[in-house]
């Protein structure tokens, strides 16, 4: 999945911190990043290889990997497009960590942009100095980063696996039932909520896999995999999906995306693993 690094590690501690010479910079400008690419490599700058216009502006500690420290920079929408990789090339470029820096950053960048007045009062909000949020210095209001819990569902039933296709998406390939939790709703209850609104079916058994911080859509997907409870027939949310259907582990297709959770789960059913 695109967030394992190996032997790197994801330091994510807030600091209030200065930003050195050498450390890297993300600018976001639209849907894209300052960064060079050279064939599928990607490089980002440092702090030092700036334009000055851009070192002017303020640079906000962002993470660390290993000992690379990241701060977000702001582009004033002074950047050119052919200095600008669109976040969604940088996916399927090298080295990993940078893709994943690359992408944790636009879930950061997103959300200061977001969170520049209150929502309550209109005010302008302020960097937390001891936590990251944003503070209204006028009704004391605290905004926290944007993260959407949701669930990944492989429904199984013996040696069938339920698979779906969105309506209406760019992603053709075949995925699992997939939603968002909603206030004062479980975990689980999103779970046996989510499949019977897509498929109209009922679920047993609910194991939980692992989590994948999906940073694209700000979101945290919890992945289960759950038994079918009672009868198969599958009746389609057919405004969100094309297609819902059961398929027996020997038939299914096997081009899943190595960089999702959704694929790393139908891979562990076809396998024989789950
Ligand atoms: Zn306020």
């Amino acid at each position: 999945m695109f967030q394992d690094l190996g032997a790197i590690t994801y330091h994510n501690p807030f600091y209030n911190r200065a930003p050195k010479d050498d450390d890297t910079v993300l600018i976001y400008q639209g849907d894209s990043v300052l960064a060079v690419r050279n064939g599928s490599a990607l490089a980002l700058p440092t702090v030092a290889s700036l334009p000055a216009a851009l070192r002017a502006a303020p640079l906000r500690y962002a993470f660390s990997l290993d000992e690379r420290a990241f701060f977000l920079g702001d582009s004033g929408g002074l950047l050119a497009q052919e200095d600008l990789i669109p976040s969604r090339d940088c996916r399927q470029m090298e080295p990993k960590e940078l893709v994943f820096a690359c992408a944790v950053g636009e879930s950061l960048h997103r959300w200061y942009n977001a969170s520049r007045f209150c929502g309550r009062c209109g005010s302008k909000m302020l960097d937390s100095e001891t936590e990251r949020a944003r503070v209204c210095p006028d009704c004391g209001l605290i905004n926290y980063p944007k993260i959407c819990p949701a669930v990944i569902v492989a429904v199984h039933d013996g040696d069938r696996l339920l698979l779906t296709r969105y309506r209406n998406r760019p992603f053709k390939r075949y995925a699992l039932v997939a939603g968002f939790n909603e206030i004062g709703e479980t975990i689980e209850d999103t779970v046996r909520r989510e499949v019977l609104e897509e498929t109209g079916v009922h679920v047993k058994n609910l194991r939980f896999y692992k989590s994948q911080p999906w940073v694209f859509t700000d979101s945290l997907l919890m992945g289960f995999f759950c038994e079918l409870d009672g009868s198969d027939r599958i009746t389609l949310q057919d405004d969100e999906l094309s297609e819902a259907v059961w398929f027996p582990r020997a038939e299914i297709p096997s081009d899943h995306s190595s960089i999702s959770l959704t694929g790393e789960m139908i891979e562990l059913f076809r396998n024989n693993f789950a």
